[in-house]
C-alpha cells in the first residue's frame, strides 16, 4: 500500500548537504515527494511502499551529513498524493516566527584538500575550495534561509561549471552556497601591491624573511609570522601592546602538533575535528617554537589550518616539507578591541610592523574569532566558544516570553531565548571598550534578525557600573537582574538539565554580590529559581578598585594588611623587596582610611595574592595571568592530592552561613616562601588546598541538606588541575560533581546562565 508521510525535522540542518542527502535518499528508497528548507528547519514529504518509508527514516539518523545535527524529527501521515512521479528539492520558501540553528563555519575537508592538490583538479590551489560539508557560513551570512542570495557569496555569478556542480543532485556540491572556482570566485590580492600576481608565494616569500602579515581568514584577519623564530615573535608582542598574552599557533598538521606538545587521543580528535579550534596543550621540551610565543606557561593554543588559503600557505606548490614548521597565528585587533574585518580597520591600527595584508574579496559579514578549548579527565572546556562552535542553541528549562540575555561585561556574550531554546553568540569581548560595545550591540540586532526574535524582556547582571546593565537599566524592557555566580551555576544546570535543588560552588575572579560586596569563593544551596549563600570565603578588603586585578602585589599587600595590620615589614618575601615603600604605603594608608577600597571573597584575587606573595607575579600584563601562571608552575609535578600535603585553614559558622578564613593560608604561603620553597611546591599545597576546603564545605552541607549533587562554575573552573582534582576527591566522597562542558565556566557562560533563570520567571 501507498502511504504519505511528512516529516519536520529540527537541528542544524542548513547549509550542510541535508537536502542533497535526503533527495539521494528518497531515490534510493524509491519514494517519491519533496524537501524544502523553511524556518523551522527542513520539511520532507515522501510518498511510497510502507516498507521503504521505514527504511528511509531509519535511515535520514544514521546517515546524516556529518556536519549537520538533528534535534528532532516529527512525522505525520498524509493523504497521498496521486501521480506523484520523482522527488524535488523545492526553492527555499519563508514561514513561521522562528528560525532554524545556524550552522557554525566549518574547516576545510579532507576531499576539498584532495582536490586542491590534485594539479588536473580546476581547482588546484584555489584558496576559495569548499563544498556541502565545508567552508564558511555564519561568518557570510545576513540573513536566513541560508542561501547564495543572502550571504556575501551573493556579489559573485557563478560560472556555467560551477552552476552545473551547484545544480546537480549527485554532485558533492549540490547547493553548496559558497561554491566559487577561479572563474567566477573571489580572488586574493594586496591592498598595498596589487601588482602581485602570485600572492600565496608573495605571502610565502614575505614571513619567509621573518616579516609580519595579516591574512584575512573567516571570520576576520590574523597577525602572521613564523612562530620559531624569535624576532618577529617579538616584534608582534610590541604590535599587539598584549604584554605575554600566549600567542595561537598554527601548524601544517597532527605530525607536528604531535612534535611540540603531548597529545592524547581526546586532543587529537578535537584538533581535527571539523570546528577546528586551538586546543591548549602540554609543551614538549626541546620545541623549536620561540620562547616568546608563550612566555612563564607550560602550554601552546595550537591549531590546524582550517581554511584553504591557511593550507597552502604551509603547502603551496606541493613541497614534500611545508615552507614552516608552525606560524603565529593570533586575531588582528587592538587588545581589547573587537577582530578586524576588513581593510578599513587596519589603517587605524597604523602598525608599521605590519609589513602587508593578504587579503581577499569575499566580504566577512560576521566577525568570529578562533575558539580556543582544552581537554581535561572530565572533559571539554571551553575558554573561547567561537568560530566553529557558534552561534549556537541551547536547551531551557521552560518556555517563556523571548528575552534578551545580556551576558557578563568582561568578556561578553549574548544571548536570545524563544520557546525554550536559548541561541548563544559567539566570544564579544570586553564591554568598557567602546567599539566592543558597538560590536555587542551589531551582533544583537544580526541574530534578532537571523533568529526573527523580539524580546520582550532583557535579563542581565546585578552590576551596576556593568555597561550592559547600566544600558538594561535605561532601555524601557520588562527587566530581570541576576546575580552573576547564580548564573555562573545556572549554565552547569541547564547543560545538564538538572534543576533540583544542589550544592553550587562559584569560583571566579569576581561578580557583584547580593550584598553590595564582590564575591567570587562561594557556597550555595539551590536551584535556578532560588538560592543561599550557605558559605564563602571570608572577606577580605582590598584596596585599588579596578587596578586591583591587573595588579596582584596590591592584592597581596591588602591580604598581608588583613592578617598582620601595618606591621609586616620584617617579612622576607620578594613582593616586599620589589614595590617601593611609598607605594605599599600608600595602600595600607588606604586600606585603613577606606579610600578606594571594598570587600571581596573572590578566590581568583586569592590566587592573585599567592602568585605574588611567592615571588611568581606582581603585575599582570594580560588577565588572568596570576592564576595562569601559578596553574602552569604545577608543570607536570600533577603529584598526588595527599603528596605534598594542604595549608591549614579554618571554616566558623556565623550565622548560619560557612566562613572559610583563609588566614592561615596566608601565613602558611609567607612561611613557604621565606623558607625558599619552590614555588611549584607552594603551588601544589595551594591548589590542594583549595580542593579540600571545596571537599570540606560540601560535606557540612551534605549533612546540613542531605544534597549530594554539586555543581561548580566561574573561571577558576578553567584550571585543569583543580577542577580534575575536585571531581576526583568529591566523586570519591560519593558526590556526584557537575562541570561545564558546553559553554565556557568563565564569564562567557554568563548569557546562557540568565537564560535558563529567566526561562523560570
Ligand atoms: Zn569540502
Ligand atoms: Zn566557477
Ligand atoms: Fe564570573
Amino acid at each position: 500500500m501507498i502511504k504519505r508521510v511528512r516529516v519536520i525535522i529540527k537541528g542544524i540542518v542548513q547549509g550542510v548537504g541535508f537536502r542533497p542527502f535526503i533527495y539521494r535518499l528518497a531515490n534510493e528508497c524509491s519514494l517519491t515527494g519533496s524537501i524544502n528548507n523553511d524556518l523551522q528547519g527542513v520539511e520532507i514529504e515522501v510518498q511510497g511502499l510502507y516498507d521503504n518509508i521505514e527504511a528511509f527514516l531509519m535511515q535520514v539518523k544514521a546517515q546524516a551529513p556529518p556536519v549537520s545535527r538533528i534535534k528532532s524529527m516529527e512525522t505525520r501521515s498524509m493523504d497521498t498524493v496521486p501521480d506523484e512521479k520523482s522527488f524535488s528539492i523545492k526553492t527555499s520558501i519563508i514561514t513561521g516566527n522562528q528560525a532554524p540553528e545556524i550552522c557554525p563555519d566549518i574547516s576545510i575537508c579532507e576531499k576539498c584538500i584532495d582536490e586542491m592538490t590534485d594539479i588536473n583538479n580546476r581547482r588546484h590551489e584555489y584558496p576559495f575550495i569548499n563544498c556541502t560539508d565545508c567552508g564558511p557560513r555564519y561568518s557570510i551570512i545576513n540573513s536566513l534561509p541560508y542561501d547564495r542570495p543572502n550571504t556575501s557569496m551573493a556579489f559573485f555569478e557563478m560560472c556555467s561549471k560551477c552552476k552545473a556542480e551547484y545544480n546537480s543532485h549527485d554532485n558533492r556540491r549540490f547547493h553548496a552556497q559558497p561554491v566559487s572556482c577561479y572563474d567566477c570566485g573571489p580572488v586574493l590580492y594586496s591592498p598595498t601591491d596589487r601588482k602581485q600576481k602570485d600572492i600565496i608565494s608573495y605571502a610565502i616569500s614575505l614571513l619567509k624573511s621573518g616579516k609580519i602579515i595579516a591574512v584575512k581568514g573567516i571570520g576576520g584577519f590574523h597577525l602572521a609570522c613564523d612562530a620559531c623564530s624569535d624576532e618577529p615573535v617579538k616584534r608582534l608582542r610590541e604590535s599587539k601592546a598584549r604584554g605575554e598574552k600566549p600567542f595561537a599557533v598554527m601548524v601544517p598538521d597532527i605530525k607536528y602538533a604531535e612534535k611540540f606538545a603531548y597529545l592524547d587521543k581526546g586532543s587529537k580528535e578535537i584538533l581535527l575535528s571539523n570546528a577546528s579550534p586551538a586546543v591548549i596543550l602540554q609543551k614538549k621540551p626541546d620545541s623549536p617554537l620561540s620562547e616568546y610565543i608563550s612566555p612563564n606557561i607550560n602550554t601552546y593554543g595550537i591549531l590546524l589550518p582550517y581554511t584553504p588559503l591557511h593550507y597552502l600557505l604551509f603547502h603551496y606548490n606541493g613541497p614534500d616539507k611545508p615552507h614552516f614548521k608552525a606560524l603565529v597565528m593570533t586575531s588582528a585587533n587592538i587588545s581589547s578591541k573587537p577582530l578586524i574585518k576588513d581593510e578599513k580597520e587596519f589603517k587605524k591600527l597604523n602598525d608599521s610592523n605590519i609589513y602587508d595584508i593578504i587579503s581577499h574579496n569575499r566580504e566577512i559579514v560576521n566577525r568570529i574569532d578562533d575558539s580556543v578549548v582544552g581537554r581535561c579527565r572530565n572533559g571539554l572546556i571551553f575558554y573561547r566558544r567561537s568560530r566553529g562552535y557558534a552561534p549556537f542553541s541551547m536547551k531551557l528549562p521552560s518556555s517563556n516570553r523571548q528575552t534578551l540575555c545580556l551576558g557578563a561585561e568582561m568578556k561578553n556574550t549574548i544571548a536570545l531565548t524563544a520557546d525554550d531554546t536559548c541561541h548563544i553568540s559567539p566570544y564579544i569581548g570586553d564591554l568598557k571598550d567602546v567599539d566592543t560595545f558597538l560590536y555587542m550591540l551589531e551582533t544583537m540586532k544580526k541574530l534578532k534578525g537571523i533568529y526573527r526574535i523580539r524580546p520582550e524582556r532583557i535579563s542581565c547582571d546585578k552590576h551596576p557600573l556593568y555597561e550592559n546593565t547600566k544600558w538594561a537599566r535605561k532601555e524601557a524592557y520588562d527587566r530581570i537582574e541576576i546575580q552573576h555566580h547564580h548564573a555562573h551555576i545556572a549554565s552547569v544546570a541547564g547543560e545538564k538539565q538538572y534543576f533540583s535543588d544542589t550544592i553550587g560552588v562559584a569560583f571566579d575572579g569576581s561578580g557583584y554580590g547580593d550584598d553590595g560586596n564582590i564575591w567570587g569563593g562561594e557556597f550555595f544551596l539551590g536551584n535556578p529559581l532560588r538560592y543561599i549563600r550557605a558559605g564563602h570565603l571570608n572577606y577580605t578588603k582590598l584596596q585599588g578598585g579596578r587596578t586591583v586585578p591587573k595588579q596582584p602585589f596590591r592584592t597581596a599587600i591588602s591580604y598581608l594588611y588583613q592578617v598582620y595590620g601595618k606591621d609586616f615589614s620584617d617579612i622576607d618575601i620578594p613582593v616586599l623587596k620589589t614595590i617601593d615603600h611609598e607605594t605599599i604605603r600608600l595602600i595600607t594608608d588606604g586600606l585603613a582610611k577606606d579610600i578606594n577600597t571594598f570587600q571581596s571573597s573572590s578566590l581568583g584575587r586569592l590566587f592573585d595574592t599567592v602568585s605574588a606573595i611567592s615571588g611568581l607575579r606582581l603585575i599582570n600584563s594580560y588577565e588572568g595571568q596570576a592564576a595562569i601562571e601559578l596553574e602552569a608552575s604545577l608543570s607536570s609535578t600533577y603529584a598526588a592530592y595527599s603528596e605534598k600535603g594542604i595549608y591549614p585553614y579554618d571554616i566558623n559558622l556565623v550565622n548560619d552561613v560557612y566562613i572559610i578564613d583563609t588566614k592561615p593560608v596566608i601565613k602558611a604561603v609567607i612561611y613557604d616562601t621565606e623558607s625558599k620553597a619552590k614555588i611549584s611546591t607552594i603551588s601544589l599545597k595551594f591548589h590542594n588546598t583549595i580542593a579540600d576546603i571545596i571537599l570540606s564545605v560540601c560535606r557540612l552541607l551534605r549533612e546540613k541538606t542531605g544534597i549530594r549533587t554539586v555543581m561548580l562554575s566561574g573561571g577558576v573552573f578553567q584550571n585543569r588541575y583543580l577542577r580534575e582534582l575536585s571531581d576526583k576527591l568529591l566523586s570519591n566522597s560519593s558526590f556526584d560533581p557537575y562541570f561545564n562542558n558546553m559553554v565556557s565556566p568563565g564569564d562567557e557562560g554568563i548569557s546562557y546562565g540568565q537564560a535558563v533563570i529567566s526561562s523560570l520567571l
